[in-house]
């Protein structure tokens, strides 16, 4: 199988964005969300609008999220298993790479995959780069995950089931296309809405469980 997962909120149990803007630029959350929840803007621009009030130093930034967030139950476990098994687990992220890299490397995970966004923090405010989409993706995710995942399949050697773990809006245009959804928090409120079937999960011992049944081995 190719296991395509989010990061924030799904293999964290914080979503690393938001405790950055919600803690250090309390205001541009506050009237940025709403406007993105009403579908004013979509999530790249609420991104790149909440980041320029975000004035810290990398340094500031990655303390503060290492503190706030840690890795969910199970992940660990999950990582080794789709090792032993040989399915291929890659980390698809609308965040940031500095954020992500220093979490997995606290988790001792470093050697995982990511295809993600990345921000340059400064004091004078955050600016960030996504990779070009492929194609122009309908939820602007920013990192457009759908693309992401077509260049893996693309070099992988035989088409395999992708299963995509997620929480988010980020989420919804690679859930759309995967074999198996598993889905938490705001990404399973949308896949209810267009009546797309997922698994809900709070642990990763829950998806490997799941995945297990499915596949006997
Ligand atoms: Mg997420
Ligand atoms: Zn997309």
């Amino acid at each position: 199988m190719l296991i395509v997962c989010d990061f924030d909120g799904t293999i964290t149990t914080h979503d690393c964005l938001n405790l950055i803007v919600q803690d250090f630029a309390a205001e541009a959350w506050a009237e940025i969300e709403p406007r993105l929840r009403a579908g004013e803007i979509d999530l790249l621009q609420a991104i790149e609008e909440e980041f320029l009030h975000v004035r810290l130093t990398e340094e500031q930034v990655v303390r503060h999220v290492l503190k706030g967030t840690e890795v969910r139950a199970g992940f660990h476990e999950f990582v080794t298993w789709t090792e032993d098994v040989g399915h291929e687990l890659v980390i698809v992220s609308a965040g940031f790479r500095v954020l992500i890299d220093a979490v997995l490397a606290t988790a001792g995970l470093s050697r995982l995959r990511v295809f993600s966004g990345d921000a340059c923090f400064t004091p004078q405010g955050t600016t960030i780069q996504y990779p070009p989409s492929a194609q122009e993706c309908a939820s602007r995710c920013g990192m457009c995950k759908a693309d992401a995942v077509r260049e893996v399949v693309a070099a992988s050697v035989a088409p395999s089931p992708l299963v995509h773990v997620g929480d988010g809006l980020s989420d919804l245009c690679v859930a759309r296309t995967a074999d198996i959804v598993f889905a938490r928090a705001g990404l399973a409120r949308l896949l209810q809405r267009e009546h797309i079937q997922f698994y809900p999960f709070e642990d990763f011992f829950e998806v490997r469980r799941v995945l297990e049944a499915l596949t006997p081995i």
